[in-house]
């Protein structure tokens, strides 16, 4: 593919592309830390890439993203940011459908809700956090990409994609990525759907 464009590029939006970049940068500086990274310096970092997330989106003032709007708050708290992802990418339920469900009474709800503080909890002390079902790195690329034709590719194009994006540093099995973007949207069309 040397010289020439990879079909990925032309169908996935250049907003997607930086972002991921990104998000890479990001991800890897927190790796060089470290296999421990202590967690006030990979908060910095994180807030550094919310920070150039921002000026990447306001390069494209017209550029909407319905998903992430519906998956996030997008708080300018960075703590109810991350609660929000740790609980929809453990249970695929969102956190504040799942308050309201808690305000019902709903059990079930309480249960996951809790689940997701004590996740919180242990994460910003650094404690374990036992792992989530799809790879952390590619659920984010997957999310980030949903709206910007990441779901038109391929399965090679996608595993060329996040070959070249993905922060995970494995090469990547078309087949496996493509289900873990099935799980992925049917999770979105649920959280859609309550
Ligand atoms: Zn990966």
């Amino acid at each position: 593919m040397s010289g020439e464009t990879n079909s990925w590029e032309r169908k996935v939006h250049q907003a997607f592309r930086l972002g991921a970049e990104a998000f890479k940068e990001a991800m890897q500086a927190i790796k060089r830390v470290g296999p421990n990274p202590p967690p006030k310096i990979a908060q910095r970092i994180e807030g550094r890439l919310f920070s150039k997330l921002q000026e990447i989106w306001a390069q494209y003032p017209d550029l909407k993203s319905p998903t992430t709007g519906l998956l996030y708050s997008s708080s300018p708290d960075l703590r109810l940011n991350d609660v929000e992802h740790l609980h929809w990418r453990r249970h695929g339920k969102l956190h504040h459908q799942d308050r309201a469900r808690v305000h019902a009474d709903d059990l079930d709800a309480f249960g996951r809700v809790n689940r997701t503080l004590n996740d919180y909890v242990a994460w910003r002390r650094g404690q374990y956090v036992k792992d989530f079902k799809i790879d952390p790195d590619h659920w984010t690329l997957l999310e980030m990409g949903f709206d910007f034709g990441l779901n038109d590719l391929s399965a090679e194009e996608l595993a060329d994609c996040f070959d070249a994006l993905c922060p995970c540093g494995r090469s990547h099995d078309a087949d496996a990525l493509k289900k873990q973007r099935s799980r992925v949207k049917s999770a979105i069309k649920k959280a859609q759907n309550p």
